[in-house]
């Protein structure tokens, strides 16, 4: 499609990176190959607004894909991290810092009675089940199909967005015996896990699901489908992992567990609680976690784990989540959801604006979408020129029809105006979209 604006700067910085960075980007969806055109190279952040190379102001609805839940450049954030910088930045040693964030996570999350501090997602879901087979001593895995759980080997398999928006069935690089274990099933079905563990009795040592999807859009678990794998797992002395990692902090105080209370074996965090830097966890049981080294046997390490710069971000922007922060963040949402309906439906296009807590996202069909195949079934062509449309008027969306929109308290009055003001031409464009 052609696109009737231009970013001549973010272009050249773009051709720049292509020279020395596959495809131009440090992580693939940032490219913008589902919808096309010129990736925004972003120069600086405030509350709801991003302003890119070319001096051009967006609203920022992907808040660097969850964890600005507070906006961009929150003062008490950056203050913490200017104090936390003025006194080094990485010791190699413990420090108070993870002491007090790991308190703040254990004070929150009731299931969560040790926590073990990390720098990314991936590093936390391998990590956990790692863990899990060694408290097990057993080898396979149940993921579900459309469930994205970061790049680790074993479960890059039907893994959501970043696979939906390339179309790739499986990556190379990741051999038979590091996916062989790993059992792939349809998102709520307790009918297929309850066929996978008769299929395999004493062999899957856990099974690990988001808690609430945001990666395949935004596809909430059915009523007691997060219940129902918990028995299961607990009946065939398997782990039920809980992969918060963009769900924790964000959907409630308490995450995804604060809402539906199915209380997992080990669970998995980051994004929000780093404040936008690197930092992420797992944790869970004592009688697990004890198993971890130093405790125990089973092998985890990191040498910038627990940061003092990421740890006093973190720890800043969650004693900054208080309950009216959360209550704001979903009237925000809920805001959002209502008009981004109300513009579609009178442009007559067919979508389901799908949501848990304040995490939403559009499917352009009006079929319900409980799993990833339902998903797919989407007139995903609608997207890229809703997306288009809306970046055009200064919306930046997530580049793909397959990821969570995310708001944050700082989306105020005049950025949801701003929002607003913008969605009836990207709902027309939308709905004279061809595939
Ligand atoms: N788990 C979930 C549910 C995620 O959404 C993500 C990232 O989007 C990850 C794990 C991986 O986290 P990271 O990108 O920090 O490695």
């Amino acid at each position: 499609m052609a696109y009737s604006y231009e970013a001549p700067v973010s272009q050249s910085l773009f051709d720049r990176a292509s020279v020395v960075t596959p495809g131009g980007v440090n992580s693939p969806v940032r490219a913008f190959r589902a919808v096309g055109g010129t990736p925004r190279f972003m120069v600086s952040g405030s509350g709801p607004y991003l302003t890119d190379a070319d001096g051009r102001e967006y609203v920022d609805l992907v808040c660097s894909w969850g964890p600005m839940i507070l906006g961009h450049s929150h003062p008490e954030v950056i203050a913490a991290v200017q104090d936390a910088v003025g006194r080094g930045t990485s010791f190699g040693t413990p420090g108070e810092g993870e002491v007090a964030l790991a308190e703040e996570i254990v004070s929150r999350i009731e299931p969560v009675e040790q926590v073990r501090l990390v720098s990314s997602g991936t590093e936390a879901t391998m990590s956990a089940i790692r863990l899990a087979r060694g408290f097990t001593g057993r080898a396979k895995v149940v993921k579900f199909a459309g469930c994205y759980h970061g790049h680790v080997d074993a479960l890059l398999a039907a893994a959501g967005s970043g696979v939906a928006t390339f179309g790739l069935p499986d990556t190379p690089g990741v051999t038979g015996a590091q996916a062989g274990d790993t059992i792939v099933l349809p998102y709520n079905d307790l009918d297929a896990v309850r066929a996978a563990f008769a299929a395999q009795p004493g062999e899957i040592a856990c099974v690990i699901t988001e808690a609430s999807p945001g990666n395949m859009g935004v596809v909430p678990p059915l009523d007691g489908f997060n219940a129902g794998l918990k028995e299961i797992c607990a009946a065939n002395g398997a782990l039920y992992i809980s992969d918060e990692v963009m769900t924790g902090f964000r959907t409630s105080r308490a995450g995804w567990y604060g809402i539906d209370g199915v209380r997992p074996d080990l669970m998995t965090f980051g994004k929000v609680m780093g404040g936008g830097f690197p930092a992420a966890a797992f944790g869970g049981r004592a009688d697990v976690m004890a198993h971890l080294a130093p405790a125990g046997p089973v092998y985890q390490a990191g040498t910038l784990s627990g940061n003092p710069i990421a740890t006093a971000a973190g720890l800043a922007q969650l004693r900054l989540l208080d309950d009216a922060a959360y209550a704001k963040v979903d009237a925000v949402s809920a805001e959002l959801r209502g008009l981004v309906s109300e513009a579609f439906t009178k442009e007559g296009v067919a979508h389901t604006v799908s949501a848990a807590s304040n995490m939403f996202s559009v499917f352009f069909t009006d079929e319900p979408v409980r799993d990833y195949e339902d998903a797919k079934k989407q007139e995903a062509f609608r997207f890229t020129a809703f997306f288009h449309s809306m970046l055009a008027q200064g919306v930046y969306l997530p580049p793909s029809a397959f990821e969570s929109w995310f708001v944050s308290t700082a989306h105020d009055t005049q950025a949801v105006e701003r929002i607003a003001a913008a969605l009836p031409a990207a709902a027309r464009a939308a709905s004279e979209a061809t595939a």
